[in-house]
């Protein structure tokens, strides 16, 4: 399943957490350590969002694999920001594999990546999406459980805090598709949200920044493991980890 990764801090190169790190998403893109529910590598597509401005995300995301964009390395190395989230994928079976469908997916400020499956897709949150205006439902990104899953966070944040709206979701997808895997990850470069839904997530904050990331990017002690079924809110010098509620 797919591997992503959130930043808040000081401005550093995306390299720093993308491209260089012994385990970075690059090398999480050919080597995990920790997938669960299916698929070992992540080779189906990748996107790196980052803020050139304060409340101005800026997204690049492809199909195919990180290690053979050696444009994105390039750049990777002079794209300095504050904030980044990016992911690499691993497409659930029967989900199309195009760009469209690669984290992070974004709108304004926003940030957003999911790891995981939605149980039984799509009828099970067939209900779900009704809630949502038409106009979302024609203008998903992709016909995919995460694609659908950012329309619903989306959706909350026009009226809820980030951490609710995330919560939220994954409440209501849980109850709608039992055994759904749903680990989202949502900034707006202040905040970082993240979910633990059956798979693995670990949070680092050091001098001054945050990673929260799937995998622990080296071997800093200072990486800990987010306990399951917890969210995590977190900026630069406070993390916030609390239990969600039962599935
Ligand atoms: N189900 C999502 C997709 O197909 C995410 C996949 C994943 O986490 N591996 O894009």
């Amino acid at each position: 399943m797919c591997r992503h990764l959130g930043y808040l801090g000081p401005a550093v190169p995306v390299a720093s957490l993308v491209h260089d790190p012994p385990h970075s998403l690059l090398h999480q893109s050919y080597a995990p350590r920790d997938m669960r529910g299916g698929g070992t590598v992540n080779v189906d597509g990748y996107g790196v969002g980052w803020y050139p401005a304060p409340g101005r995300a800026v997204r690049y995301r492809r199909v195919g694999t990180l290690w053979a964009d050696e444009n994105l390395a390039a750049l990777s190395r002079v794209l300095v920001s504050p904030a980044v989230l990016a992911a690499v994928r691993s497409a659930t079976v029967g989900m199309p594999v195009v760009e469209t469908a690669c984290a992070p997916f974004t709108d304004g400020q926003w940030l957003f990546s999911h790891n995981g499956r939605v149980t039984d897709w799509p009828g099970s949150v067939a209900d779900l999406a009704k809630t949502l205006p038409t106009t979302d439902l024609l203008t998903l990104d992709a016909p995919t459980d995460s694609a659908l899953l950012w329309a619903l966070v989306r959706a909350r944040l026009a009226t809820t805090p980030p951490a609710r709206a995330v919560a939220d979701v994954v409440a209501e997808v849980a109850a709608a598709a039992p055994g759904s895997r749903l680990n989202l990850l949502l900034t707006n470069g202040s905040v970082l949200v993240g979910t633990t839904w059956t798979h693995s997530l670990w949070v680092r904050r050091a001098d001054d920044a945050v990673t929260v990331s799937s995998e622990p990017l080296d071997d800093d002690p200072r990486w800990r493991e987010v306990p399951e079924g917890h969210v995590v809110v977190a900026d630069p010098s406070t993390v916030d980890v609390q239990p969600m509620g039962r599935r």
